[in-house]
Parts: C-alpha cells; sequence; structure tokens
C-alpha cells in the first residue's frame, strides 16, 4: 500500500516533524532528532552570517586597502565582492527551498513517470534506457512505497529523495536531483568569493595585525592571539578577524573539497553513494550529465541565481551506462 505524500506543501520533512511535537527548549538538547535540527539551524546561520563577514571584510577591510589610489577600481571590486556574495547566499537559500522538489512524495500521486530519453554515441540507446516502470522501481520499506532508480531514502529527512547524492548539515536538506545545481553553484561561488576574501582580508591583517613573512607570524597562532587579547596587546577585534581568517581557510578548502568531488561524479556519471559501493551503471557522457544537473543553459546558471531554468530530464528515468564489448 503506498503511502501519499504532499510533499510539494511540506518543503521539509523535519521541520514538518518538529512542528508536530509539542517541545519546549530543552527538546533540541535532550532528543535526538532535535539534537539533529538544531544542528541544521547552526549550519545555517552559520553560512549566512559567514557570507556576510565575508563580503564586510572585504568591502570595509580589504579592498580600499588593495585599491587606495584607484578609487573607480575600488568601487567596481566593491561591487563585485557584493554581487559575488548576493549569488553565494542567493542560491545557498535556492538549494534549500529546492530540496523538497526532489522528495518522493512529490510524484507519488500514482502517475509513473515516462520520458523519451536521448541517445548518445557514449550512451546506451532508448532501449537500453531504466526507465520508470513497476519493474525498475525498488521497495523503501521504511517509506512502504516503491521509489525510481536511483532513489535513496534519507533517516533525517524521513523520506525518499530523488537521485539522493547526500544530506548536507550545512543546508539541512538532502542534496538531490532537484538542488544539486544550486548546491554546485554555491560550492563554486563560494571557491571563488572565497579565496578572493581570503586574499583581500590577509592584506588587511597583513598590513595592520603583523606580516605573515616575519616573525610577527606566531600571533597568527590562535592560542598566541587568544593570550595577546587576554592581556590586552591585541584588541578583541583584530583577535575575532584572525578567527575569520581561519574560518575563510576552511570554508574555501570546503567548498573546493564538495565542488572537485561533485564534478568527479558527474563526469563518473554517479552519485556519491554510487562512488562509495562502487556502482558505475549510468550514463557517463560528461556533457549529458551536465545538462542532466544543470539544465541545457547551465553556463547562465553560474552567474545568476535564477530558478527558471530547469534540469533535463524528469530524475526518474535514466540511462545505462553502455556496456563495454
Ligand atoms: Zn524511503
Ligand atoms: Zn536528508
Amino acid at each position: 500500500m503506498f503511502r501519499l505524500f504532499n510533499v510539494l506543501k511540506k518543503p521539509n520533512r523535519l521541520d514538518d516533524f518538529a512542528a508536530n511535537d509539542n517541545k519546549g527548549f530543552t527538546w533540541y538538547f535532550t532528543n535526538t532528532r532535535g539534537q539533529i535540527l538544531l544542528l541544521h539551524r547552526l549550519g545555517q546561520i552559520y553560512v549566512i552570517t559567514f557570507c556576510l563577514a565575508v563580503c564586510w571584510s572585504s568591502v570595509s577591510l580589504g579592498l580600499p586597502l588593495i585599491y587606495d589610489k584607484s578609487p573607480w577600481k575600488l568601487v567596481y571590486a566593491q561591487y563585485l565582492m557584493k554581487y559575488i556574495c548576493f549569488c553565494i547566499v542567493s542560491n545557498y537559500i535556492l538549494t534549500v527551498f529546492h530540496a523538497g522538489k526532489s522528495h518522493l512524495g512529490a510524484f507519488s500521486d500514482g502517475n509513473l513517470p515516462t520520458r523519451n530519453l536521448d541517445t548518445s554515441p557514449n550512451c546506451s540507446s532508448n532501449l537500453d534506457a531504466i526507465s520508470s516502470t513497476d519493474s525498475a522501481l525498488h521497495l523503501c520499506t521504511s517509506c512502504d512505497l516503491k521509489v525510481p532508480p536511483r532513489a535513496r531514502h534519507c533517516a533525517i529527512c524521513q523520506c525518499c529523495v530523488l537521485k539522493k547524492d547526500h544530506h548536507c548539515f550545512f543546508t539541512g536538506c538532502c542534496i538531490g536531483f532537484y538542488n544539486q545545481r544550486y548546491f554546485m553553484t554555491f560550492c563554486l561561488l563560494g571557491m571563488v568569493g572565497g579565496s578572493w576574501g581570503i586574499y583581500n582580508l590577509g592584506t588587511y591583517l597583513s598590513t595592520h595585525y603583523g606580516a605573515f613573512l616575519s616573525l610577527q607570524i606566531v600571533k597568527y597562532f590562535l592560542p598566541v592571539t587568544f593570550f595577546m587579547c587576554l592581556l590586552g596587546y591585541t584588541s578583541v577585534f583584530e583577535a575575532l578577524l584572525v578567527m575569520l581568517f581561519y574560518l575563510h581557510f576552511t570554508s574555501t578548502l570546503t567548498s573546493y573539497y564538495y565542488f572537485g568531488w561533485e564534478m568527479f561524479i558527474i563526469y563518473r556519471g554517479q552519485t556519491s553513494y554510487e562512488c562509495m559501493k562502487g556502482l558505475k551503471l549510468y550514463c557517463d557522457n560528461f556533457w549529458m550529465n551536465m545538462r542532466s544537473v544543470f539544465g541545457p543553459y547551465w553556463l547562465i546558471g553560474f552567474v545568476l541565481p535564477v530558478p527558471i531554468l530547469v534540469n533535463e530530464g524528469d530524475g526518474k528515468s535514466w540511462i545505462l551506462k553502455q556496456k563495454s564489448a
């Protein structure tokens, strides 16, 4: 017996679960689900706050120092940094808001998906495609629901997710078929904005706090920074900037890692789960997979955070990888 979920009206199952619980403040600390929800909220607050801090530190501190003799260049650079940070936050928000579209209930209305699949020299023909007919669906025992290939159950979201890649604690949702594109753009712009932010803040700190290529480098070791701040040799403001500098590094490296990883699995035609399990079942044509994730005009998505560009495919039917002779 299939359950009929109306997840389109309920984009976040974890929120629903939490909302239905009569809980107090302590619930977030004593209940496992409350702790997960709290972790999600902290991740979301961290990302938004950090993006704002990156934008502010570059626009107000680093760039005025770098372009102190070129007022026009300063204005351009400040607008560019603001735009990059705006796109990062927009793609982050779109990642969260589009997560619900990949939830299984979105198409658990009895309509089995059908679609004519393209062919490619590197991939099998339509005849070899896995179409989501009854035989291709597999049963999720947790949802008591038959789901298409590549859909997997998320114990945290408590539902099956179309082409589930992974559950992300920074966004508080699953990365699946409909929001992978926003997540990847978020990571890509995080790489660009983060790297530039490191340079800007590094320039400011190197000038006003301590030069990197000197003995003053010891001031950047956090225990030293902490004690200098405690003893009054360093202001709280400077100590916070050093911490922000560290966060710049870790967050930017995380963006590099996730974007590199996602590109790698797209190149191989896999999800994170399939890659971990060594499953190479689906089309490994890089451009077809890019279109599947980003849609036909994928380049626009990298510069404009617009949710009007649609993915190619339906997330339910997949082209099989061509078997080697
Ligand atoms: Zn499920
Ligand atoms: Zn999830």
